[in-house]
């Protein structure tokens, strides 16, 4: 019999976690289960279920390397579950306790429950010291607070773990150099983007990328140019790769995007932190170490920062606080089904079209490319929150539930009516525009809000304006839109409808 089971989930991999610091190397078990089950529950892109399968089998190579003893189940052990596995392990070892980080997700947090209740088995749920700020910590700080924003959480977790702070106050004199952080391209594009350090997969990834093909041929994306960290030592790289080369110009360039490029200045470490294969507070400490050492531009640390201590660990602390209700919310009462082109790409707006383009060949897309176009979208063709979050959750590499639902549901659809997000983030075509160079390859025209070449975006923006009006009346921040909803007269008006129905029937 062994004394304790140590239950470690596909984005647990992180060798110091406190599950692990709990248990004895020398007399517990490591339990880690490949499902089937959880790459059918979010219909999940190819390279998603890649990586984190190849990123499992390395974390039980290097667990094992550390001295434990690890039960791993691969798919071949037939698990639909992780329930199943979870029971069949403690069949096997009559566990006298199973030790277990806190779940990313409170449905596998709610399965893994019962099933040790069911089994007989004693859980103990360690607290993940990964984030920065605990669930209970961010519980206390939302108390008694009518609307919960960002922005004084991210001050609080600033002035707390003093990170860009000089005697008291923020560096630089500002919390937020957020207006700097919009920069476009302007009509010659980026020119030449150092591209991210991608990694040639070793054995083990080739094993899992063939393994993938095979099991889960009907799955969307394509498993072409996997590159993903799947180790700490890869985390670690990529880390410095982006501190190094794109740090500098991320901030200006955060919300801008360009066709046939899908990184651009962009960390793409979110996988790898969502993992737990890269330490958060490693990131943050190489960003400010690179601006102390005058090597980034304070804008472009303080904006990725803002995302790691700021935004992150909020979306996660929204979480935690409002789930279960949280996952049905449905503000606008849309019901749209996704179109087909969702999983395929196929559509006329080239804007989509390369948004789902970069999606599907690399199971990411840059965070502007996720919100202003195909969340924007999804919300303004009054799409179905819970179908747009299984989609978001499935797709991107990087989605864990924790994350995806109150970035998705919330900040881009609004569909928590702003518990997330102060306003709806919608935008007609111009914003696209301005942006991006998507525009240019197009056949509709984006500076038209008639006519056959109409874009799609102004019609759906100015129909969505004008469907929620009374609703949307509530919100300051939506003043400055209806005010110019009210320069359209009434057949503009009615014109602009006819056209986003004739669009919207045809989805
Ligand atoms: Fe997208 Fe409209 Fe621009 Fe076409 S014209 S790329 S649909 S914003």
């Amino acid at each position: 019999m062994a004394p304790e089971l140590v239950l470690v989930l596909g984005d647990q991999l992180d060798r110091r976690s406190p599950a692990l610091d709990a248990a004895a190397c020398d007399e517990a078990v490591v339990l880690m289960i490949e499902s089937a089950g959880e790459a059918a529950h979010a219909w999940s892109h190819k390279q998603r279920i890649a990586l984190f399968l190849s990123a499992m089998r390395h974390h039980a190579e290097a667990l094992r390397g550390d001295g434990w003893t690890v039960d791993y189940q691969p798919l071949q052990a037939g698990h639909d579950s992780l329930a199943d596995g979870v029971c069949d392990a403690i069949a096997r070892h009559r566990p006298q306790r199973v030790r277990m980080v806190e779940a990313g997700e409170w449905r596998v947090q709610q399965m893994i429950d019962r099933a040790c209740a069911e089994a007989g088995a004693e859980l103990q749920v360690h607290d993940d010291s990964h984030f920065f700020c605990s669930r209970e910590e961010f519980a206390r700080w939302a108390g008694g607070r009518k609307q919960l924003v960002m922005e004084y959480f991210y001050r609080d977790m600033r002035k707390r773990f003093d990170v860009l702070m000089e005697n008291g106050r923020p560096a630089g004199d500002a919390w937020n150099f957020d207006r700097a952080n919009r920069g476009s391209f302007g009509r010659h594009g980026p020119g030449e983007v150092p591209t991210p350090l991608r990694f040639e997969p070793d054995a083990i990834t080739r094993g899992v990328l063939d393994e993938v093909e095979k099991r889960f041929p009907g799955h969307p994306g394509s498993l072409e140019g996997f590159g993903w960290p799947v180790t700490p030592a890869e985390a670690e790289a990529a880390l410095k790769d982006f501190v190094t080369r794109r740090l500098p110009s991320y901030g200006r360039y955060q919300d801008a995007m360009w066709q046939g490029q899908p990184w651009l200045y962009h960390a793409g470490i979110s996988a790898a932190l969502n993992l737990k294969l890269l330490d958060p507070r490693r990131a943050v400490d190489a960003a400010v170490t690179a601006w102390d050492a005058g090597d980034a531009p304070l804008e472009a640390v303080e904006g990725f920062v803002r995302q790691l201590l700021g935004w992150r660990e909020f979306i996660r602390g929204v979480y935690w606080l409002e789930m279960p209700a949280y996952a049905r919310h449905n503000h606008f009462g849309h019901d749209r089904p996704l179109p087909s082109f969702f999983w395929n790409g196929d559509t006329e707006l080239n804007c989509l079209r390369q948004c789902f383009g970069d999606t599907l060949a690399n199971g990411y897309a840059h965070h502007i490319q996720r919100l202003m176009v195909i969340g924007n979208f999804a919300l303004l063709a009054g799409l179905r929150p819970q179908a747009v979050c299984d989609w978001f959750l499935g797709i991107y590499v990087d989605a864990v539930e924790w994350v995806e639902l109150p970035n998705t549901l919330g900040m881009a659809l609004h569909a928590d009516g702003g518990v997330v997000g102060t306003k709806p983030y919608v935008a007609s075509g111009a914003y696209i525009k301005r942006m991006s160079n998507y525009c240019d390859g197009c056949r509709f025209d984006s500076g038209k809000r008639s006519g056959a070449d109409a874009c799609p975006f102004n019609l759906l923006y100015w129909n969505f304006l004008a469907q929620h009006r009374e609703t949307l009346t509530a919100n300051p921040r939506m003043r400055l839109a209806l005010k110019n909803l009210e320069r359209l007269d009434d057949a503009r008006l009615e014109e602009i409808r006819a056209g986003a129905a004739g669009f919207l029937a045809k989805l």
